[in-house]
């Protein structure tokens, strides 16, 4: 994690946001944002404290009770409203995002669109919140179950979503009447602030929406706050077990999702061309930086050669650079030391076949960029297939059958996402039917669920019993409260010392 720097004097300071404002942090401590296009330190994010960190909770925690009492009625309106103003500001949100992350801005206006789409969604708090009524259970009672928020509620947020990844957390938390404290990428956290202001001028009560900017010790105080009832975390797998563990130990709900290695398998009966523009697609779109990113095709048979070539063919075309200029496709990735990282899986293992090697033709010129690398003959134990590299590089493994495919999925410790590409529904269902991930295309490569299901791995890619927006979101950020009523008729009325039962 970057610690204490001395940022240029120049850039911009990011500060926290508690109480419907800007709070500068007292720390001393900050950490450096960049733009990774072209290298330049742009800002400075202040790292809170566990105090400071105090200080937003004591703020949502004042305003939970009226946010909670607010009537569904109007909750609903203002989310209308909310969702009016992101649509209409949804360029100027997606510019934080190519800035700060480095995707190209079609791809970033892409990002906000589908975090609108759970914004949405929530619009239609009260029937979400509807429960459920039985009349008559035993005479003269009636039992109804009600879902009530939790109180004050964080969401941990990564670097490569920096504005639906925070959506997907605090739309259904303020729907549902909790109040948040979110602590975003200390990579790229303009948007969150940004976020911030509009929840702000949309008329969202001060206190209900707070951002703590930092890096462990801020996580750190959200994970042991005896005051926040539950953690939604978006990472790497590392750490989403260690956000699990602790906060759960420390009585919160958790939910934890991690990292992933996506398996897209192609069958020999394919659309190979199909196949081809689906796997650069998902394999490069925000250079590989995608917790659904494609990152090994699994070729079965007669598949791969055809497959390879279309792939090779397609490399060339995609074009590499700054995410603000509209001709750009793919954009850098997020720190130097990243794209060092990723750049030294390829050509790593032995026996892998380096097919186009994207550190060729890239001139040094400060930005982060790794231009789309294929590596062919990759196999289970080699680095490049036991790692999730998250970056351009995809890579291919040969297998002789569809079970042999399956078999690489399954074993997998990931669970995230995978594809099959092929025209028979036959072998398609039976692979939805016995594949270990949580979410499946079938001749889909980025199965992303639209925002009336739910979003969630399985295995190593998420720790935690509930998939993050939909209806599990809903479920995740309220309990369940049940009751049982009887209004008393004088004439029945009796006293009964035994055990309540149903008449
Ligand atoms: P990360 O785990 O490094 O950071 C995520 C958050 O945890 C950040 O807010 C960061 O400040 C905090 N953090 C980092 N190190 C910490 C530590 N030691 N202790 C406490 N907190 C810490 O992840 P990242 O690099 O920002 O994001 C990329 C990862 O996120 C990839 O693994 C990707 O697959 C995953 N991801 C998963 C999903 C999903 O839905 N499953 C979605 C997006 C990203």
């Amino acid at each position: 994690m970057t610690d204490v720097v001395d940022a240029p004097a120049a850039v911009k300071p990011i500060n926290h946001w508690i109480s419907g404002q800007a709070y500068a942090g007292q720390s001393g401590r900050s950490g450096p944002v960049f733009n990774p296009a072209t290298g330049e330190q742009s800002g400075a994010v202040d790292f809170a404290t566990a105090e400071e960190v105090d200080t937003a909770v004591q703020a949502a925690k004042r305003a939970f009770p009226s946010w909670r009492a607010t009537s569904l009625a109007k909750r609903a309106e203002l989310f209308f409203t909310i969702r009016e103003l992101f649509h209409e500001q949804r360029e100027e949100l997606a510019k934080f995002l190519t800035r700060e992350h480095g995707k190209v801005l079609s791809d970033a206006m892409g990002e906000v669109t589908r975090g609108l789409e759970v914004i949405e969604f929530c619009c239609g708090l009260p029937h979400l919140l509807k429960g459920g009524m039985t009349e008559q259970a035993s005479t003269g009672v009636d039992v109804y179950s009600i879902r009530q928020p939790l109180g004050v509620v964080a969401g941990i947020t990564p670097f490569n979503f920096p504005a639906m990844v925070p959506m997907w957390m605090w739309a259904p938390a303020l729907a549902t009447g909790n109040t948040f404290v979110l602590k975003p990428s200390e990579k790229d956290p303009s948007a969150s602030f940004f976020t911030a202001e509009l929840l702000k001028r949309a008329g969202v009560p001060d206190g209900v929406f707070n951002v703590i900017n930092g890096d462990k010790v801020a996580v750190d105080a959200i994970l042991e706050h005896p005051d926040i009832s539950a953690v939604s975390f978006v990472g790497s797998t590392p750490i989403a077990k260690y956000v699990y563990e602790t906060a759960t130990k420390n009585g919160k709900r958790c939910q934890a999702l991690g990292g992933a290695k996506n398996h897209m398998i192609v069958l020999p009966d394919a659309d190979i061309d199909m196949a081809a523009d689906a796997a650069v697609s998902a394999a490069y779109g925000s250079a590989g930086e995608r917790c659904m990113a494609v990152s090994m095709v699994v070729a079965v048979g007669d598949a791969a050669d055809p497959l390879i070539e279309a792939i090779k063919l397609r490399i060339p075309k995609v074009k590499v650079g700054d995410g603000m200029d509209a001709s750009s496709e793919m954009g850098p990735l997020i720190t130097r030391e990243h794209r060092d990282k990723v750049a030294s899986y390829i050509g790593a293992d032995e026996g892998a076949k380096v097919v186009v090697d994207g550190r060729e033709g890239l001139s040094d010129d400060g930005g982060f960029f790794l231009a789309p690398t294929l590596i062919d003959d990759i196999k289970p134990g080699m680095k490049a297939y036991e790692d999730e590299i998250f970056g351009p590089v995809l890579g291919v493994t040969r297998v002789p059958t569809y079970d042999e495919a399956v078999r690489l999925i399954n074993e997998n410790p990931y669970g995230n996402g995978t594809a099959i590409f092929t025209r028979d529904g036959g072998v398609a269902r039976q692979f939805q039917f016995e594949v270990q991930a949580g979410m499946v295309g079938i001749n889909v490569p980025i199965p992303v669920p639209v925002a009336y299901y739910s979003f969630g791995g399985w295995k190593n890619s998420l720790f935690g019993d509930r998939h993050i927006y939909g209806p599990e979101g809903i479920d995740f950020y309220t309990q369940s409260k049940v009751v049982t009523a009887r209004w008393p008729d004088p004439a029945t009325s009796q006293v009964d010392l035994g055990f309540p039962q149903t008449r």
